[in-house]
């Protein structure tokens, strides 16, 4: 049986305890965020900063019998990118099907921008994938235009306006239908100063009345070389108000590591044999 209760990243109970990992074998990406370098991991669920070593399916899975056996805390696979999990659905759920069959009782989790998940929401209740986090940083196109450089879906590209309403169309899309099946979501939200930042607590009512769980909010790093690089990264303090007003309508994210796409080991404390073993399986 999954206990969900073992994640550690959404059961506080859980942090010290259980270890999780992800496996990043999700490259490309179907949108350009403003605040990422592609070179880097995808920054909505990690920091940048370290390009991740990218895996196939097949060496995901041998990965994970090699962790498992040294980390038997091991309770968590999530796919965090480096890219977005849906703009490489095959390898996604190659990995997601390969992991279900090897490891039934074991948690998984994907961390997503929400453009392209709609299609595979069925199949990833099938495979008992029990939570989804989704990158929203605003409920208003004509906010969120200055957030994205472009989208792509099914082969065509959108920019400005029509690119956000895109996207923010396919998110409440894929909300609803997670939600339909019961699936854990999270909203994660960017904060950045002069764009979103005074928006935030909207952003969180508005995720709750959609049926969202939870939600984590990330100050922005400013990342040279991206549009963004200028701004000023939003303090400790400005994010401590930040979180006590969206506290008033949807449970908040209190301990979230900002991790990485290759992310291993428990929340904070992250393995480095992990990492060598996952570089050894990669250049294999
Ligand atoms: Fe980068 Fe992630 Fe945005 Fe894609 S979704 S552009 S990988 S931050
Ligand atoms: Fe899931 Fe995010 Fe935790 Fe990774 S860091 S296991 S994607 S909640």
């Amino acid at each position: 049986m999954i206990d969900i209760e073992k994640h550690p990243c959404f059961s506080i109970d859980a942090k010290g305890k259980y270890a999780r990992v992800h496996l990043p074998v999700a490259p490309k990406c179907n949108i350009q965020c403003n605040y990422c370098k592609r070179d880097y991991d995808c920054v909505n669920e990690s920091r940048p900063g370290v390009t991740s070593k990218v895996l196939s399916p097949e060496q995901a899975l041998t990965y994970l019998v090699k962790l498992k056996e040294k980390m038997p805390h091991l309770s968590v696979v999530g796919i965090a990118g480096p890219g977005d999990p849906f703009a490489n659905p095959v390898e996604t759920m190659t990995t997601l099907r390969l992991i279900r069959k090897e490891f039934p009782e074991m948690i998984l989790c994907l961390s997503s921008n929400g453009l392209n998940v709609a299609p595979y929401v069925d199949e990833l209740a099938e495979l008992k994938v029990s939570h989804v986090t989704i990158t929203i940083n605003a409920f208003d196109p004509e906010v969120t235009k200055d957030v994205y450089k472009w989208v792509r879906l099914e082969k065509r590209g959108f920019v400005g306006a029509e690119g956000a309403k895109v996207l923010l169309e396919k998110q409440l899309e894929a909300i609803k239908l997670l939600k339909m099946y019961d699936i854990t979501v999270k909203i994660n939200t960017i904060v950045i100063p002069g764009i979103n930042d005074h928006l935030v607590g909207d952003i969180a009512k508005t995720a709750k009345e959609l049926g969202a769980d939870l939600m984590n909010t990330i100050p922005l790093y400013p990342v040279e070389g991206t549009p963004f690089e200028n701004l000023t990264e939003p303090s400790a303090a400005m994010m401590k108000v930040i979180r006590a007003d969206i506290a008033k309508h949807i449970k908040p994210m209190t301990h979230c590591a900002r991790c990485r796409a290759d992310a291993v080991g428990l929340l904070g404390k992250d393995d480095p044999e992990a990492a060598k073993l996952l570089n050894d399986i990669a250049n294999m």
